[in-house]
């Protein structure tokens, strides 16, 4: 009942244009993991239709622009209008399957974060075998594929180790790393970072200056929270859909009320 009530105001507030007024000088980053329908509903999983929708939601009610330009954004100081760019954790191949068509077919940009030494292999990682489920990743010709297409490229780590639980030269070697290795793949320079787990426990402030001089632009994280002008890239949030929304709507209302936060 709580969750219909939700989706009416959400989709009230959205019809009235007031999610304008609640969202002026903002920005939103979004994060998805997998993108399919599947039998059971599973936290890291949106069906392909329900992501249609909240890509026909974003174009509708945001400026959808890559997490590049909203990150020149941030870096110039300049007055944020409301832009939203669409990311996606850890490289599964449903990104490249289902995701990226629906993407060029509403000509909506974005970003891809990858774990470098799971491309191309049949690991499963601590949170798929617990469920008892087993997923693809993309392989270097997919990710090749995506990244001409316009699509853009970030670096996840090599192996998604939890930063904020490593040595210093482990983390050095994870951060660094991807970024080599994703460089070398594509022949093109790599500036998108976003940590694994990304709650704000999963890294320290002496990875955050890795990052930063390992040449990247930016550090996303995880757990919620809107963009302004002033937002430092390297403490740039991002908001995770997961089924948690039982719409779009729902989604756009809690982030017009400042609700996106999801805490530890
Ligand atoms: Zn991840």
């Amino acid at each position: 009942m709580k969750e219909r009530v939700k989706r009416l105001v959400g989709k009230t507030v959205f019809a009235a244009g007031l999610d304008a007024l609640f969202l002026r000088n903002a920005a939103i980053v979004v994060a998805f993991h997998r993108v399919q329908d599947t039998e059971r509903s599973e936290g890291l999983t949106i069906g392909v239709r329900m992501f249609e929708r909240y890509c026909r939601f974003f174009q509708r009610h945001f400026r959808v622009v890559s997490l590049h330009e909203l990150v020149e954004k941030l870096e110039r100081g300049v007055t944020l209008n409301r832009e939203l760019a669409i990311t996606f954790d850890d490289g599964y191949l449903d990104n490249y399957e289902n995701a990226a068509p629906v993407l060029e077919r509403l000509s909506l940009p974005a970003t891809f974060f990858l774990v470098t030494r799971w491309i191309g292999t049949d690991i499963v990682p601590w949170w798929d075998e617990v469920e008892g489920v087993r997923h693809q990743w993309m392989n270097w010709d997919q990710v090749r594929s995506l990244h001409r297409r316009g699509f853009e490229i970030g670096a996840h780590t090599r192996t998604h180790v939890d930063l904020g639980s490593v040595d210093n030269g482990e983390a050095h070697e994870e951060i660094l790393g991807a970024r080599r290795e994703l460089e070398e793949q594509l022949g093109a320079s790599v500036e998108l970072f976003a940590y694994p787990y990304g709650r704000q426990d999963n890294l320290v402030d002496s990875n955050r200056d890795l990052v930063r001089g390992a040449g990247f632009r930016c550090c996303c994280s995880c757990f919620g929270g809107v963009v302004a002008r002033g937002t430092d890239p390297f403490h740039l949030t991002r908001v995770p859909i997961t089924p948690r929304y039982t719409s779009p709507q729902q989604f756009g209302l809690e982030i017009a009320l400042g609700r996106s936060i999801v805490l530890a």
